[in-house]
């Protein structure tokens, strides 16, 4: 289930008053309707929560139940896969939902092989659902991660800058003080997309646009990963990092 952090302030009477980034993301991003339920997270305390309605600038939440227990990480990792060949995606999806991953992006990249027209698209998407769906249920998720359509890569670029946060894991970066620096940017309540390219990797100019996009381009260590052992390291990584600091990292 999400999770979103407010400050006391936010609570009026039996509800939550969400402004600012976490309004946009309820509404715009996971497009949330009135009656779908997440979890509220003040002052330490975690509230089960039904969206009421949505004003301009605010969502308000009514509360349900106070002290709710979850498995959700407090952070919400987006993978953005370059689309790999045969059924290698089904694994990284299996894996990165059991690591908590809160949804999947399938991206088309210059250097992936397979082509898939609409109908293989639309296909593919809901074996993918179905796939994230089970890995949810055996690892006992509270919410059921979304696979989202094929996207094109400038299409990706731009889901991406509404994320907090924007890792590229790339095969050519060295050293890992981006990748510690990253890490303790993260905080809770926050949105991390993790793009990991296909098995040919990435070409110069995708690089330049994720730049652009504002991404953080890190190293996942010295040797060549394939792309699933890449995505499947790089959730590990975001996920213990919040699991040890759940609060964000202590400067
Ligand atoms: N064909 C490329 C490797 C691509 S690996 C080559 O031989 O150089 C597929 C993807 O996994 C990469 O695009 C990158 O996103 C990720 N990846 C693999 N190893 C990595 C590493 N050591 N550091 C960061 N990302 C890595």
């Amino acid at each position: 289930m999400f999770n979103f952090f407010v400050d006391a302030s936010a609570r009026v009477g039996g509800t939550f008053r969400i402004v600012g980034k976490d309004h946009n993301h309820i509404c715009n991003v996971l497009r949330m309707q009135p009656g779908d339920t997440f979890l509220v997270s003040c002052e330490g305390a975690s509230c089960l929560c039904r969206l009421a309605h949505v004003e301009t600038d605010a969502v308000i939440a009514e509360i349900l139940e106070d002290n709710y227990q979850n498995t959700e990480l407090p952070v919400h990792f987006y993978l953005f896969q370059g689309l790999p060949k045969g059924d290698k995606l089904e694994l990284t999806i299996q894996k990165c939902v059991e690591l908590g991953a809160a949804g999947i992006i399938p991206v088309e990249m210059s250097r992936s092989v397979v082509r898939l027209d609409e109908k293989k698209k639309k296909s593919r998407r809901e074996r993918w659902q179905a796939i994230a769906e089970s890995a949810a249920k055996q690892s006992k998720r509270s919410l059921i991660p979304e696979v989202f359509d094929v996207i094109p890569y400038r299409q990706a670029m731009q889901k991406a800058a509404e994320m907090d946060l924007f890792l590229v894991p790339y095969e050519n970066e060295r050293g890992m003080a981006a990748t510690k620096e990253a890490l303790a940017r993260i905080r809770p309540g926050m949105s991390v997309g993790i793009l990991i390219g296909p098995e040919g990797g990435f070409d110069e100019q995708e690089i330049a646009l994720a730049r652009e996009t504002g991404a953080v381009v890190i190293s996942l260590g010295a040797r060549i990963l394939r792309a699933e052992t890449a995505a499947i390291a790089a959730m590990s990584l975001g996920m213990l990092h919040v699991e040890m600091y759940p609060d964000g990292e202590e400067k």
